[in-house]
């Protein structure tokens, strides 16, 4: 028998109208990318984006074409977006940090008809225009008097495209599982691969996301996602945001410590989200300046481990409550947050810091489990450590068009529906998960294996220390052993002496480094990682004293 409820499709359209019903007035503040602050409201972001919708729908744009934007986070990206999303074609969000040659790569491979791109990004698309002519068009996101001299083809401002359109539309009726975005991944071997959301798993994630004991946003709440929405959805935000009605401040292209400082301060936002690379940064400007930030209460670090020295400061001296999150772009992201359970707020703070030290709990609609090389279940003791197996209704089964599916299918999951991470975790009685490893990246010496976060989180707290990337290196007897390569905090000329003394006895001795390498400058991916890949490349020949 059949449950006798409304059929009330979950798509992405009526997050924007219950926005405008019921929190027209919120704000949405930008700084914008030609410079001043812009304020609107969820009201005028939703009539905006009615115009792109008709604007689009007039151009021919039609269900499930794919449209690109190569934008930060601003209200003219929001608006494109839902405008996008409202008729049914599909917003392809591009990450402008990955090389020129993957941008065209994923570009012809979603056949984008159209990109919506920053005033920032216009020289780039330029330089490879010839190699993605599948693009009819390009939106700059700007008004005619900041448009650019450009040779991209067809290019019209954002704002003459929406100029002389009224806000008279419909959004496009279609089923709930209909595609709304689409974020490439490069986490995974090979070219990019893209994660396709829809609208019912966007809805769904927003509202676990929205959860008490997820990020939890409220009416009253003002949030600012330093992450970029070209980063999965910047951790569906842009969706948990407006379906609460809680502010929204957009960072725009500045992502540094003082312009990101300014913003949390001037607009007093209370929940804010990023990288640990965004934060390094934040602290440093506040500690050089002596500032603080009274009106700020959460912030969410996840996308690589945030080390505990910084979920200390972050705690301790400025009073912030950190959640350490951890998630993958097939996730829409978010799978974990480390909000307490019950009684943890009265430990003493050095086992407090143990747990949020952890990458957290699975919210609701994500089932998670570990399993040994055979695909045998491990038990959730929080030693045994394994493959870190998820499923649920916002988590990817395929990538689009079917790249890297299994065993000759599109499928990327197991019989059971199970999606391996690449990452390697244990599982504690409590539910806690804490990474050791991507699977590519753990160290195996002498038969055993070596966890390079553990080692990175404990020497990025040394003194002297900005950035800590740990390798495996060949080594003649055990394999491999770990090389720690260090860049030093400016000013800073702690010594491999003084590294490795202050790493005794925090860590095993056998996970004791073998050496010590200082270098100006650590390579990060595209989405703010450490390239380990290219860590491993350039000291592919390098000699470990011990060798
Ligand atoms: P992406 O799809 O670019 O978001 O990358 C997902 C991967 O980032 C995960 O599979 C993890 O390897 C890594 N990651 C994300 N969050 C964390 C975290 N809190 N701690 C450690 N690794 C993380």
């Amino acid at each position: 028998m059949l449950g006798s409820m409304q059929d009330w499709p979950l798509v992405v359209p009526q997050i924007l109208d219950h926005a405008m019903r019921f929190h027209g007035e919120r704000e949405v503040v930008t700084r914008s990318v030609e410079g001043p602050i812009v304020r609107t409201t969820y009201a005028q972001i939703h009539s905006r984006s009615r115009k792109v919708a008709k604007a689009l729908t007039r151009r021919g744009i039609k269900l499930g074409d794919r449209i690109g934007t190569l934008a930060w986070n601003t209200g003219r990206h929001l608006e494109a977006w839902y405008g996008i999303m409202g008729i049914g074609a599909i917003c392809h969000t591009i990450n402008p940090r990955l090389f020129p040659e993957q941008i065209a790569y994923i570009v012809n491979h979603a056949e984008d008809r159209m990109i919506f791109v920053d005033l920032t990004f216009v020289p780039l698309l330029e330089k490879i225009a010839k190699q993605i002519d599948v693009v009819e068009t390009y939106v700059i996101l700007t008004d005619k008097a900041h448009m650019p001299q450009t040779s991209l083809k067809n290019a019209i401002a954002f704002e003459d495209l929406i100029g002389n359109i009224d806000d008279d539309f419909n959004w496009v009726k279609f089923d709930e599982n209909t595609a709304a975005d689409l974020c490439y991944t490069s986490g995974t071997t090979g070219n990019p691969k893209g994660v396709l959301y829809s609208h019912r798993s966007n809805v769904l994630h927003a509202l676990a996301v929205n959860g008490g004991d997820c990020v939890g946003a409220k009416s009253t709440d003002t949030l600012m996602p330093v992450v970029p929405m070209f980063h999965a959805n910047a951790w569906a935000t842009t969706f948990a945001c407006p379906s609460v009605g809680a502010k929204m401040v957009m960072p725009g292209a500045k992502l540094d410590g003082p312009s990101v400082y300014e913003l949390l301060d001037t607009e007093k936002v209370t929940i804010t989200a990023a990288v640990p690379t965004v934060w390094q940064m934040l602290l440093t400007h506040m500690e050089a300046n002596n500032l603080k930030l009274p009106y700020l209460k959460k912030v969410m670090i996840g996308g690589s481990a945030c080390p505990p020295s910084m979920i200390e400061t972050f705690e301790k001296k400025y009073e912030v409550e950190v959640m350490h999150a951890w998630g993958m772009t097939e996730m829409s992201p978010v799978g974990t947050i480390g909000s307490f359970k019950s009684g943890m707020e009265d430990m003493p703070w050095s086992e407090q810091l143990k747990v949020k030290s952890k990458q957290g709990r699975a919210m609701f609609t994500v089932e998670m489990k570990i399993t040994d090389d055979n695909g045998k279940d491990l038990p959730h003791d929080g030693k045994a450590f394994g493959h870190l197996m998820v499923r649920g209704p916002a988590i990817a089964r395929a990538y689009f068009k079917g790249e890297g599916g299994r065993h000759g299918t599109d499928s990327i999951v197991d019989k059971d529906g199970w999606f391996d991470t690449g990452d390697i975790a244990t599982l504690d009685p409590l539910g806690f998960m804490q990474i050791t490893d991507r699977a590519k990246d753990v160290i195996k010496s002498g038969g055993e294996w070596i966890s390079s976060i553990d080692v990175e989180n404990v020497a990025v707290g040394c003194p002297g220390v900005a950035i800590a990337a740990v390798i495996g290196v060949a080594h003649p007897k055990w394999d491999e052993r770990p090389l720690l390569i260090i860049v030093r905090k400016p000013d800073s000329k702690v010594t491999k002496e003084e590294v490795l003394k202050y790493l005794e006895g925090k860590i095993a001795k056998w996970w004791m480094p073998d050496d010590v390498a200082f270098v100006n400058e650590i390579p990060l991916t595209a989405t703010g990682k450490i390239q380990k890949v290219t860590l491993r490349e350039q000291f592919k020949t390098y000699k470990l004293p011990t060798a």
